[in-house]
């Protein structure tokens, strides 16, 4: 808040209202000044927010935001942020006009400023208790993984092995989906993000499973690709590909490197196979409270990599018509390299 010459910041997203807070409710507002500590939510969740959120003042609000006008007034900040990327127009507009009320005839004016990832960038270092959870989440999506792959058989749709992945992390304890669970079989896979269908699951299709819970509010992201009975020469020459690549980037990734020089160690290796081309997505993304978060480990991304940070790399090769392969770890960023924190079977080649 002093580098953005802040006196006070609103946070209405979510995760950000979570990790600052502790408060796990659907709807709020924290209000933070130097000297203040506010949690602002509707009766629905005041008690939950009492017992939640130690150490700030909770106050029972309607949905209207007269609430945050008052306190404006009251606390006498001039510079107030707001979460840029989460607020509505709407909501925007209401507090512009609102404090342009306030402004007439004052000297000292009330400025809204629009800020990003004040509280994203501070979410990008994990604790040690943050890295605990996450690598039991990561652990509730590897069992799951290894328990259902083997079962996989031709005939199945992708809805039913879909639904047995769901089942299976939630039997493991696993609260709900970090987002739809992926099954791509055959010329399916050429599509990143297939939605599971009533496509039926042949023998030698290579099936591409996307998949994640969420454990104490942390996401997992996990990814791998297996083949039905027999994998034929251009899988094996693909598979192989794309495991060097993302074996590669885990051995080589160290701190202190962008997340571009990251995605430059698998894409390298996937464009000197002549598979450049086919490579479209970035090779990953940071993993928290959110699934998708900072840091970006992208051909663009100037996020700086350092210990304690937990992100992707997922490398993939997509071809239409034929299918896609894609495996994925999470990991976590040491002193001296990544640690994995998904250990579910590879296929060996
Ligand atoms: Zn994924
Ligand atoms: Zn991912």
């Amino acid at each position: 808040m002093a580098r953005e010459g802040l006196d006070a910041l609103l946070i209405s997203t979510f995760e950000n209202r979570l990790y600052i807070s502790g408060f796990s409710g659907s709807a709020g507002f924290l209000f933070i000044t130097d000297s203040e500590l506010i949690l602002a939510t509707d009766s629905r969740y005041t008690e939950q927010a009492s017992i939640e959120s130690k150490g700030f003042t909770i106050k029972r609000v309607s949905s209207k935001l007269d609430w945050l006008i008052d306190l404006i007034k009251i606390t006498g900040v001039k510079r107030v942020g707001f979460e840029a990327d989460d607020i509505t127009v709407n909501m925007h507009h209401t507090l512009v006009s609102e404090t342009n009320k306030l402004n007439s005839g004052q000297s000292k004016k009330i400025e809204m400023v629009g800020t990003s990832n004040i509280v994203g960038d501070l979410r990008q270092i994990k604790t040690s208790d943050e890295i605990q959870i996450l690598k039991q989440v990561c652990s509730i999506t590897d069992q799951a993984m290894d328990t259902v792959t083997p079962s996989i058989v031709a005939g199945m749709t992708e809805q039913e092995v879909s639904w047995m992945l769901e089942q299976a992390m939630r039997n493991l304890g696993g609260e709900k989906m970090s987002f739809d669970v992926i099954v791509a079989a055959g010329a399916n896979a050429a599509l990143p993000h297939h939605r599971p269908d009533s496509s039926i699951i042949k023998s030698g299709d290579s099936v591409v499973i996307d998949m994640g819970c969420v454990y104490q509010n942390y996401c997992s992201d996990l990814t791998r690709t297996i083949v039905i009975d027999q994998p034929d020469d251009r899988f094996l020459q693909i598979y192989k590909t794309v495991l060097d690549a993302q074996i590669h980037a885990e051995a080589e990734a160290r701190p202190g490197m962008s997340g571009a020089d990251i995605d430059y160690l698998a894409r390298s290796i996937i464009s000197d196979a002549g598979f450049g081309d086919q490579f479209g997505h970035s090779l990953g993304h940071g993993v928290g409270l959110e699934v998708h978060e900072q840091p970006w480990i992208s051909a663009n991304s100037k996020n700086i990599i350092e210990p304690g940070m937990v992100f992707t790399i997922e490398p993939g090769i997509y071809i239409p018509g034929w299918g896609g392969v894609r495996i994925e770890d999470v990991v976590v960023m040491k002193e001296t390299g990544v640690e994995l924190l998904n250990k579910a079977k590879k296929m060996k080649i």
